[in-house]
């Protein structure tokens, strides 16, 4: 079987301070990043040439990087014309970024105090959930691992290491025949999905969970000011999963998801259906495509 790959490109990816030819852009295999996940990363998307919230994106970078004591040595101002420049290099306008963070081959062992922190930012048009997909809204079944808390871990942070319960619990999914899972907080409450944070409509008003264990993502943010600005009422608040039973409309928001109807979540046994398409997420579609110039999924739009 033959996969795609992402090594074997053309193209440009920015590394440590130059734009490098794309397959060139290697690291060894006793990186502490790859052994220890001393690695963060952002996710970010250009429309038409401009990177959507590219300053909150470059600073969220730096910030992961400090919370697991990691001192990115670029500012956010460099950062953000690396970024800016990786994508007009590559000859691109439409495309998902990946700015990366991590510890390289100074040192083994589980400590990381010595050596510099090294950047990479690649760049490649990624449509993330087909127009299919989006206009039947995603299935979400109930994870498997729930959410670490920050007792455990930094857990707000985009941090690599936190992606190995996202893995698995979206593997899992996939294999039962779902897009996604909805993952519990700690405490048992609705956290997000795998990657991509939540929003319920409930009455007519958006209901998200307080991100207390989990990113408090940009476009998750995003979406609260258009909300404001749209005259709808936002709670963010604990959200029990029963309440599901309660909301018309469900949806995830993200970098990589944009804002995707949910139509079904699968939880201990119930099948809670929601309208795809429906008002409130027909309202904030059309402000964020007014906003980024998201293109239109489906003819609900
Ligand atoms: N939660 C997780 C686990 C994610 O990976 C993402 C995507 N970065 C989000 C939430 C949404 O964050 P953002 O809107 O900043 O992309």
């Amino acid at each position: 079987m033959e996969y795609p790959n992402f090594h074997d490109r053309d193209g440009f990816i920015w590394f440590d301070g130059e734009l490098i030819p794309w397959r060139e852009a290697n690291l060894h295999v006793l990186s502490h990043g790859l052994h220890y996940a001393s690695s963060v990363f952002e996710g970010e998307r250009a429309y038409n040439g401009k990177i959507f919230k590219l300053r909150e994106h470059s600073q969220r970078l730096i910030d992961s990087a400090s919370a697991l004591e990691m001192d990115i040595p670029f500012s956010v101002e460099a950062l953000d014309e690396a970024t800016q420049k990786t994508v007009e290099a590559n000859g691109l306008a439409n495309c998902y970024v990946r700015p990366v963070a991590w510890k390289g081959s100074e040192q083994m062992g589980v400590i990381n105090t010595q050596g510099n922190t090294h950047v990479a930012i690649a760049t490649w048009p990624w449509d993330y959930i087909s127009a299919e997909v989006w206009g039947k809204g995603l299935r979400l079944c109930e994870a498997r691992y729930r959410k670490m808390s920050n007792e455990c871990f930094p857990a707000t942070v985009k941090a690599a290491g936190l992606y190995t319960v996202n893995t698995l619990n979206k593997n899992q999914a996939q294999r039962k025949g779902y897009d996604d899972a909805l993952v519990l907080g700690s405490r048992g409450k609705i956290a997000e999905s795998t990657s991509a944070n939540i929003f319920l409509v409930i009455d007519g008003k958006l209901h998200t969970p307080i991100p207390d264990c989990f990113l408090n993502g940009i476009t998750r943010q995003t979406v609260i000011k258009l909300a404001a600005s749209e005259g709808i009422e936002v709670m963010e608040r604990d959200i029990e999963p029963n309440e599901l039973a309660a909301a018309s409309e469900v949806f995830l928001t993200g970098t990589a998801v944009e804002l995707t109807p949910v139509s079904q979540i699968d939880f201990e046994e119930k099948h809670f259906k929601f309208t795809v398409g429906g008002p409130v997420e027909n309202r904030l579609v059309d402000a964020f495509r007014e906003l980024t110039g998201m293109v239109a999924k489906a003819a609900t739009v």
